[in-house]
């Protein structure tokens, strides 16, 4: 196992994203519960899980991976391997795969990856869910930074290789300002998702 103590729950809900995201605060936001993270990026190298007494369910903010200044290449490469072992050792409990990123800078991020020959981590992670059957929704925070933002989200589905115009993937392309408090969006494709799986009494967990 890449991470040891995970909670005994059968459904989950698991952020994944580059370090810096707002990952941590849309964790917050989501559970209204404050997580010390252990201060620097990349320090943390555990799951933050949050789980309830009653209820079989949990949110899991896993570690930020990518590039974080003054950690090295061959740790940063260890915690993404972490991070997909355990998506894909849970997979049948995960009830949606959300991937965090930065609406201000992914499109530039992903663009210069490219440029230089390499697969983005954005892109792979995304694809990397939907190859594992974990349904990914993309939750596009910082979005009160970002001043085209039907441009920028249009821009952000044709990296993914989703056909834009981005309003026909709101199940999956959700702008949302966590720092704000703003993550309807969010919180609305995830109640989606339980309402199909039949897990209405998960509902509470987004409204
Ligand atoms: P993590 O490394 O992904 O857990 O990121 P954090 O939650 O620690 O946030 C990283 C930085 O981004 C912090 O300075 C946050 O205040 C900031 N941040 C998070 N969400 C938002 C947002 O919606 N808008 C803006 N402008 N900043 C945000």
């Amino acid at each position: 196992m890449p991470f040891e103590n995970r909670p005994n729950r059968s459904t989950e809900v698991v952020l994944v994203g580059r370090s810096n995201v707002g990952k941590s605060t849309l964790m917050r936001e989501l559970t209204g519960h404050k997580f010390d993270t252990g201060g620097k990026p990349g320090v943390t190298r555990q799951p933050n899980h949050f789980d309830w007494n009653g209820p079989d369910f949990m949110f899991t903010d896993l570690p930020g991976f990518g590039f974080m200044s003054g950690v090295e290449e061959g740790r940063r490469e260890q915690i993404k391997t972490d991070v997909v072992r355990y998506v894909e050792e849970n997979a049948d409990q995960i009830l949606a795969g959300v991937l965090v990123v930065d609406g201000k800078a992914v499109i530039d991020i992903i663009d210069r990856h490219h440029e230089r020959g390499n697969i983005p981590h954005d892109v792979e992670m995304f694809q990397f869910l939907q190859e594992i059957d974990v349904d990914p929704i993309v939750a596009v925070n910082k979005m009160d930074k970002v001043d085209d933002e039907d441009e920028r989200l249009d821009e952000l589905c044709d990296r993914l290789g989703l056909f834009p115009p981005w309003q026909q993937w709101q199940e999956t392309i959700c702008p949302i300002s966590a720092k704000r408090g703003n993550i309807e969006t969010l919180e609305t494709a995830l109640g989606d998702r339980f309402h199909e799986v039949k897990r209405d009494d998960l509902l509470q967990f987004v409204s």
